[in-house]
């Protein structure tokens, strides 16, 4: 898990404008198929005379987990190049959760996941897992095998969070991908706020309430719970 920014980040409407297009080129990059993964030198030491030529171009489906490449995009003018380590399948989905967490506890972010925040900040890594996953499996998670521990009933709950991760991310990537003002302003929820004058954001200002945990807060609760044990267990 990151750790939490302590201060509050502080744009001039120029500069969250300019930011948010230029985050909303790089996430349809990946929504449109506008970018490629690459070996890095160091994993394919007998094809240095291919990668010196123009890399080896991987999809996917070809990414090992907990191994780093390269990922290259270019879309509208919106260009760039970043190293992360691909973990994007089992565990995935619960990393993800744990993402939402700590967007919602980011004075700069204030949102369980947002799209464009994802892009633009280390949670980039996050977004790279997806879209991997997207384009192999037309879902930002691996789909998961249902198992008896995913019925609520069951005395060792465990949330599906392949599915409940799927369920809220893909309509978002969709959505995002069909227009691309279909998104949440990345500025609405932050401590800082949109800058925007009323009624002008390019982009969503859907109130708080509205946006969901993937796993319905199940992580926050177990927290919550635990400290409430905690302070009936004082007071007695
Ligand atoms: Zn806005």
């Amino acid at each position: 898990m990151f750790r939490m920014p302590e201060t509050v980040v502080k744009h001039t409407l120029e500069e969250q404008t300019a930011l948010a297009a230029k985050t909303v080129r790089k996430v349809r990059a990946f929504l449109h198929g506008a970018y490629r993964f690459e070996a890095r030198y160091s994993d394919y030491p007998n094809e240095r005379d291919v990668i010196e030529s123009g890399g080896v171009v991987l999809s996917g489906a070809q990414l090992n987990e907990g191994t780093k490449y390269y990922v290259v995009w270019d879309y509208q003018g919106e260009s760039g190049r970043d190293c992360w380590k691909f973990r994007g399948g089992d565990g995935f989905a619960a990393s993800v959760c744990d993402m939402e967490e700590s967007m919602a506890d980011d004075l700069n972010i204030g949102m369980p996941g947002d799209l464009l925040q994802m892009a633009a900040s280390n949670w980039a890594q996050s977004m790279y897992d997806m879209a991997a996953n997207y384009g192999t499996y037309g879902s930002v998670v691996k789909p998961e095998e249902p198992r008896p521990e995913h019925d609520p009933d069951h005395e060792d709950y465990q949330p599906n969070y392949a599915d409940m991760v799927a369920a809220k991310w893909n309509p978002i990537f969709e959505r995002a991908k069909a227009d691309e003002h279909d998104i949440e302003c990345m500025f609405f929820h932050t401590r800082q706020g949109c800058l925007a004058p009323a009624g002008s954001c390019q982009f969503k200002h859907t109130p708080l309430r509205e946006h969901t945990f993937s796993d319905g807060g199940f992580g926050r609760i177990s927290a919550e719970q635990a400290y409430q044990y905690f302070m009936d267990w004082d007071s007695d």
